[in-house]
């Protein structure tokens, strides 16, 4: 029989990847809780609708990237390819519109028909935080932030730069879409296909395009800035105002647009130079009109995601930080005391570790290998005298510790 493999561009999370997965979903909520956020988890498969209705679908995701199917009754359900439309469905179906505003922290998979490489899989994980509610650039400056404190959390700030647009409101992207419609025209037969049928239905998406014709194409496009309109313009230089007041320095990219149609005002990446393509570790954006578009009352909002693989990349290796104490029972006389000792120490809060074999030579070095702080060596003389040897593995200092004083002394160790 051949071995069973896992589904091209998905992989499994252990080790070292583990670690730092978690730490990253840990550390990132740590930061967004100070901002007043809580945690949501939406389900991993929705009706497709939901995604046809936010993320439009003239999108790369939407058009080619979803992975749909029936179930057993015929009804169309999607893996959820991005975590901001579950959020408002959720806000939408639990009718939480008097919670208003409300922050919401999510993690989790997410799953996109793409063809993989470093950086990219089918299915990748995200962190990401939704303000729904969220009114006025100040907001915006508050998620930006957020993000930047995330980073910086994961000893990331050297390694990312940001990089903002605006999309302005309806009128100035309306304005500003008819101005592409003109220019991409007279090149319609030099743009790839899926191009040539964005600029029918969405030529902003043109700007997006990964492909190296479009590229050079809308690299001579007119600038969006010519289209804002007097009161987007003051509200993206608010937005300005707000990062630079608060020190965070910015690269301002007019070709900036996001994968996703939601967008209007400020959207934002925070990108790095040592991943190659795969450059974007953080993005998002405000987006007004969706939260109406998808049936609820208006809400303004803005959100952002992460992907954590990309994340993982860039971060050093992590180690275990619970000290480890490792029990070596000598002789099987001492094994249920030293089994009933592992029980209290672990219900009091430390990780324990055993080695049952070998030579206290042995067990010693293997106790190193692990990094073990302490060892407890309980023979059976010590078991007679109701006491262990409790040795620190760094200094090699050895003691006769009572075994109702144990926990007591490891502790001490511990916070010493
Ligand atoms: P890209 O331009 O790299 O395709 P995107 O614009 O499609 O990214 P978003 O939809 O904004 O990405 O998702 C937010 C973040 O999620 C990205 O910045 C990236 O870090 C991560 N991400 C997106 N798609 C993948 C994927 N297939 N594999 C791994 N991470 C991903
Ligand atoms: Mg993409």
């Amino acid at each position: 029989m051949s071995k069973l493999q896992p589904v091209r561009g998905t992989r499994d999370i252990y080790g070292q990847l583990a670690y730092r997965h978690h730490h990253i979903i840990d550390t990132s909520f740590e930061v967004c809780r100070r901002y007043g956020y809580d945690r949501i988890s939406t389900p991993i498969f929705e009706f497709t609708n939901v995604f046809l209705r936010s993320i439009g679908e003239t999108t790369d995701i939407v058009s080619k990237e979803m992975y749909s199917f029936e179930d057993r009754k015929g009804e169309s359900l999607t893996l959820r390819p991005e975590g901001t439309a579950g959020v408002v469905r959720s806000l939408i179906s639990n009718g939480r519109f008097q919670e208003l505003p409300l922050k919401q922290f999510y993690a989790g998979p997410m799953f996109r028909y793409e063809r993989p490489q470093k950086g990219r899989y089918r299915q990748f994980h995200q962190i990401g935080a939704e303000y729904l509610g969220a009114e006025e650039p100040r907001s915006d400056v508050e998620a930006i932030s957020m993000a930047f404190n995330v980073l910086q959390a994961l000893g990331l700030d050297k390694s990312i730069s940001l990089e903002i647009n605006t999309l302005g409101d309806e009128d100035s992207r309306s304005a500003y879409r008819d101005a592409l419609v003109a220019y991409f025209a007279k090149y319609k037969n030099d743009l790839s296909a899926d191009s040539q049928m964005r600029l029918e239905k969405n030529p902003l998406r043109i700007l997006d395009s990964k492909n190296e014709t479009d590229k050079e194409i809308s690299s001579q496009a007119p600038a969006f800035e010519a289209f804002l309109n007097a009161s987007s313009k003051t509200y993206f230089e608010n937005v300005c105002k707000g990062l630079e007041n608060l020190g965070l320095s910015y690269v301002l990219n007019d070709k900036l647009v996001r994968g996703l149609d939601y967008y209007s005002h400020s959207v934002f990446e925070f990108v790095t130079n040592e991943l190659g393509a795969q450059g974007t570790v953080l993005a998002g954006g405000r987006y007004d009109g969706l939260v109406q578009q998808m049936g609820g009352k208006p809400t303004p909002a803005i959100g952002w995601a992460a992907g954590i693989e990309r994340l993982e990349m860039l971060m050093p290796d992590l180690a275990e930080d619970l000290p480890v104490t490792m029990m070596m029972p000598i002789g099987e006389t001492t094994f249920s005391e030293a089994e009933k000792l592992m029980h209290d120490l672990r219900s009091a809060g430390h990780k324990v570790i055993s080695d049952y074999a070998g030579n206290l030579k042995k067990r010693f070095a293997r106790a190193d290998k692990v990094g073990a702080k302490l060892a407890i060596i309980l023979g059976e003389e010590e078991l007679s005298k109701n006491v262990v040897m409790l040795k620190n593995m760094k200094t090699g200092e050895q003691d006769e510790v009572e075994i109702n004083q144990l926990e007591k002394k490891i502790r001490e160790n511990h916070e010493s």
